[in-house]
């Protein structure tokens, strides 16, 4: 992308020399995340330098490894997916809790060499330096110069499995892991999710796996609330239909509860008033987790000797709070159980046809788009 508020374009580049650190993965697929588009609608600008290439749920394959890498079982051919990276240098990253890395957005958002911020490639028309290491791996590239940390072994090396799990390194382990990592429904507690686009359905599937009593999902769109009843959701709610009836989303929600509220509730959509109406639908002792970024500069009011009264917890989740080399392998194998069928809410496109990935991506028609090379 040359710009903020450039399109996304096919261009040819030239990928610089391979840092000791770095695998060089011919990708295969990748899926496309909301994060993409903030780079193109410029709330990364502050830290990004452009032109960049976006993309951060790569799969693939090593066609090159540098000469230090620390992984020993890397080789050249392994079929490999693709996370984010981290400093390795801080309290959290010393305890193997990378999604805390205290330099996640100044290592992950630039696009950019860690720590010395030099580009991984260069645009081959005229030699301008392009950020190619967006989340460690820009893989909207059919190459790329990856970190060695992004890189996670598939177990399986066919196309089918590359394609449907590329997402696992962003989107889907952000909701599974708030649900499996950190929240952890018992049987008898309820779960509501606000917004199921591809990070709410991953909550969705990895909450159905531990069975809970409800697990309420809220969407506007009505063929996603279908399939989401398909996917484990036991009740639905459409608030652009119930504010019709004058009914608000809390009030279904603890209607639907008998009146308790919910044990969890998750918010993907980053929406103030929508996080408002996540903490207000908690039974007492619930918590509540934001999983989706929301703008920075944004309030919500909150009563707080209710939320004192109530002992409500707020937490913000990253990445599903994962470490990718153990919990992608985790996911992979819960999919081969059949209890975390992502291969129901993607669909694969040619990555000519990435503007009508996206166009499908927001009218609904597709939860989660992944671009084929
Ligand atoms: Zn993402
Ligand atoms: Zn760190």
């Amino acid at each position: 992308m040359e710009d903020v508020g450039c399109d996304f374009e096919l261009t040819p580049i030239i990928i610089e020399e391979l840092r000791p650190d770095e695998v060089l993965v011919e990708m295969k697929y990748s899926g496309i995340c909301h994060t993409d588009f903030l780079m193109q609608n410029g709330h990364l600008k502050s830290i990004l330098q452009y032109p960049a290439i976006a993309g951060h749920e790569g799969a693939g394959i090593i066609r090159a490894i540098g000469s230090h890498v620390q992984n020993q079982s890397l080789r050249e051919g392994d079929p490999v997916l693709l996370s984010f990276t981290w400093c390795s240098n801080c309290n959290p990253c010393k305890e193997q809790n990378p999604a805390r890395c205290e330099a996640f957005p100044l290592i992950n958002i630039p696009a950019t060499r860690w720590p010395d911020g030099s580009s991984s490639a260069k645009l081959a028309a005229d030699g301008r330096p392009v950020g190619g290491q967006f989340f460690g791996q820009s893989s909207f590239s059919r190459f790329s110069a990856v970190h060695e940390k992004c890189v996670v072994k598939c177990p399986y090396p066919d196309e089918l499995s590359l394609s449907i799990y590329a997402p696992m390194g962003c989107g889907y382990q952000t909701g599974a892991g708030a649900v499996l990592n950190i929240l952890k429904p018992k049987p008898w507690q309820t779960m509501a999710i606000f917004g199921v686009g591809s990070v709410g359905f991953a909550a969705l599937m990895a909450a159905a796996s531990l069975k809970p009593k409800q697990i309420i999902a809220v969407d506007l769109v009505e063929g996603k609330l279908a399939l989401a009843k398909s996917l484990g959701a036991t009740d639905v709610i459409n608030p652009s239909s119930s504010s019709e009836q004058g009914v608000d989303t809390v009030e279904e929600i603890k209607r639907l509860t008998g009146g308790r509220g919910v044990d969890f509730s998750i918010d993907t959509t980053g929406v103030p008033r929508v996080i408002k109406q996540m903490l207000d639908c908690l039974a007492l002792g619930g918590t509540a987790a934001s999983i989706g970024a929301p703008q920075p500069g944004q309030d919500i009011t909150l009563d707080v000797g209710m939320y004192f009264a109530t002992f409500k917890n707020w937490l913000s989740v990253v990445e599903g709070d994962s470490y990718p080399p153990e919990f992608i392998p985790e996911l992979i194998k819960l999919h081969r159980e059949g209890k975390f069928p992502v291969d129901k809410i993607s669909k694969v496109y040619p990555v000519a046809e990435f503007k009508t990935a996206v166009a499908d991506m927001e009218a609904g028609k597709v939860i989660k788009p992944i671009i084929q090379f």
